[in-house]
């Protein structure tokens, strides 16, 4: 068994019935303690995790040592009709070239008479030639009630679907069609931070794809919930193999050796994750200590242009073939690096609160800000700039060690570990917390503290601290001043905010159109240089600057790893 991160005070998971098993397996093996409703009080536990929304009181009564895995009001995005609309409206305000990565949709019933109109026209100016369109229902996922059609007399529909333009033309890879599964973690949405994951999964259908059969969902479908029972599962099937999954590096490494610009793909892919979590930000309240992990579903066409299909809650996290191990249990490690614990929450209510009335905690009486993750909300050391504070927390060394945990040798900047050692930082953080409430002098956990200093290595928090500098200037509670997120925790990247422009335009009441445009440039700038690459035929994209103008936009900080080289022998595409 894995090390425990800090003996003297194990961090509380609660999961509700229904969350994933690999979650408590990952957390048990970070030497988390499961929470225990009969045993513990109310409260004393770190972290929700739950696979449904939570409750508004959940949100209300949220504590300083504790986090949740979602944010209010996702289905703004994760429902299918909601991101229909969303898209439909930042297509009329930012135009449809910004917004062409998603397919044309109608919600059903009420936009009936629109689809018709839509369909009937298409019909008319197409003059033979097919059009193919999809309906999924709303509420459901994983595949269920899902059908395509040519012909309009073959919709048929028996509660709220969306009927979505089908993208006829997927890129294959030995006939078999396969989408892209990216995960994603909103850390906050107000300012709007955003990482995406490195790892992720393709997912496959297991028959060759073909337009002759439309009612063939195992051609048509690729999610593994359906593929997984059809007939091709378990055979080696060409190129793709055994199952229906692959990790990302994996497919990486196929672009790779297909000679594919990769990087200009997954810039795309970063755009579309942006742009589609602008259109709900002024939708999603602000909601410090939560956190959440989304599924983006992107299809790429014949002409390596990815389209989003939709935007999943929850997404699975079931361990199915060795693919899902490799990138689910990575991605669990990393969500849990990314919620920034700090030792003070080792110790719940002791730490935080010394009053309590009946079993109800009293709020320590701090500023929202304050429980927004210290170290990945820290100001930047004095007049660090954007650019200054991305290029200081970015390193390509990794401190991974082979327990694939990131362990923390004890940080001289660190106020998080290694002050137990020393009473005067301890107490350094008592006058941070600032209020009596909040201290955490009782003598007896003082002595606790040192009875149980842990030796040179603890894995509490297990930040790659030499990537996440702590501040060097206390936090400014009156301002609320929250300094540049680091650019890389674990395999997540930092994808928005991308520059001084975009960090200055999300903060308070986000400035989407502020926003968009700085995509928008970016974007143009980044093609052109692109394009230009190719045309010179240039061998280093550093010599064109690229990486200095661009870099957190791409995909990981600094000098990315070519997956390819990380690809294990036997993962290697034959
Ligand atoms: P669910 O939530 O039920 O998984 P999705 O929207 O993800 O619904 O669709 C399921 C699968 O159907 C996708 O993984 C993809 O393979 C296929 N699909 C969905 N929409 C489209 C589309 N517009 N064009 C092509 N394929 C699609």
């Amino acid at each position: 068994m894995a090390e425990r991160e800090c003996d003297f005070a194990p961090l509380v998971f609660r999961l509700h019935g229904g969350a994933p098993q690999v979650v408590r397996e990952v957390l048990l093996e970070r030497g988390w303690d499961e929470y225990d409703e009969e045993e513990q009080e109310e409260g004393d536990w770190n972290l929700y995790w739950r696979s449904s929304g939570f409750r508004k009181s959940d949100y209300e009564n949220i504590l300083p040592w504790q986090r949740l895995n979602h944010h209010p009001k996702m289905s703004q995005i994760t429902r299918k009709d909601c991101l229909a609309r969303h898209m439909r409206r930042m297509k009329i305000a930012f135009g449809t070239g910004l917004y062409d990565f998603s397919p044309a949709a109608f919600i059903l019933p009420n936009e009936y008479t629109k689809f018709l109109g839509v369909y009937t026209r298409n019909r008319m100016t197409d003059r033979g030639k097919s059009r193919y369109w999809i309906c999924k229902p709303v509420d459901l996922s994983r595949g269920r009630g899902i059908f395509l059609f040519e012909d309009i007399k073959d919709l048929v529909y028996d509660s709220s679907a969306i009927v979505q333009r089908y993208i006829s033309n997927p890129l294959l890879i030995s006939g078999y069609k396969f989408d892209l599964r990216i995960y994603v973690c909103v850390k906050s949405f107000s300012p709007l931070v955003i990482y995406m994951h490195q790892e992720g999964l393709v997912r496959f259908a297991t028959e060759k794809y073909t337009l002759a059969s439309l009612d063939s969902l195992y051609s048509h479908l690729t999610n593994t919930s359906i593929n997984k029972f059809g007939m091709c599962y378990a055979m080696d099937k060409e190129r793709v193999g055994r199952g229906c999954k692959w990790t990302m590096s994996r497919f990486r490494s196929f672009l790779h050796k297909q000679d594919i610009n990769e990087l200009l793909l997954w810039h795309r892919i970063s755009n579309i994750v942006t742009l589609t979590l602008l259109t709900a930000v002024p939708c999603i309240p602000s909601s410090p200590n939560c956190l959440e992990l989304l599924g983006f579903d992107i299809l790429i066409d014949a002409s390596y242009k990815p389209w989003l299909l939709e935007v999943n809650h929850s997404p699975a996290l079931t361990l199915d073939c060795p693919a899902d191990v490799t990138v689910k249990k990575g991605l669990i490690n990393d969500i849990i690096d990314l919620m920034n614990y700090r030792m003070v929450d080792s110790f719940r209510q002791k730490g935080y609160c010394r009053k309590r009335t009946g079993r109800r905690y009293l709020r320590p009486n701090i500023s929202q800000g304050f429980l927004l993750p210290k170290i990945l909300h820290a100001p930047p050391s004095g007049n660090k700039s954007w650019n200054q504070s991305v290029s200081g927390s970015s390193s390509s060394e990794d401190t991974r060690n082979n327990t694939g945990y990131a362990t923390c040798p004890v940080h001289p900047n660190s106020k998080s570990i290694g002050h137990e050692k020393d009473p005067q930082k301890f107490e350094e953080i008592n006058n941070e917390l600032g209020s009596d409430d909040l201290k955490l002098t009782t003598l007896n956990s003082t002595r606790k503290l040192h009875r149980n200093a842990p030796s040179t290595v603890c894995k509490l928090p297990s930040l790659r601290l030499h990537k996440l500098k702590a501040p060097a200037v206390p936090w400014n509670r009156v301002t609320q001043d929250r300094g540049v997120p680091p650019c890389r925790v674990g395999d997540f990247i930092l994808t928005f905010p991308f520059n001084q422009a975009t960090w200055k335009a999300c903060q308070d009441q986000a400035d989407v159109k502020a926003i968009v445009n700085e995509v928008h440039k970016l974007t143009n700038r980044l093609v052109s240089s692109f394009n230009e690459k190719e045309r010179t035929k240039m061998e280093s994209s550093q010599s064109i600057g690229i990486s200095d103008k661009f870099e957190p936009l791409l995909w990981g900080p600094k000098d990315p790893p070519l997956l390819s080289k990380c690809c294990s022998l036997n993962s290697e595409v034959k």
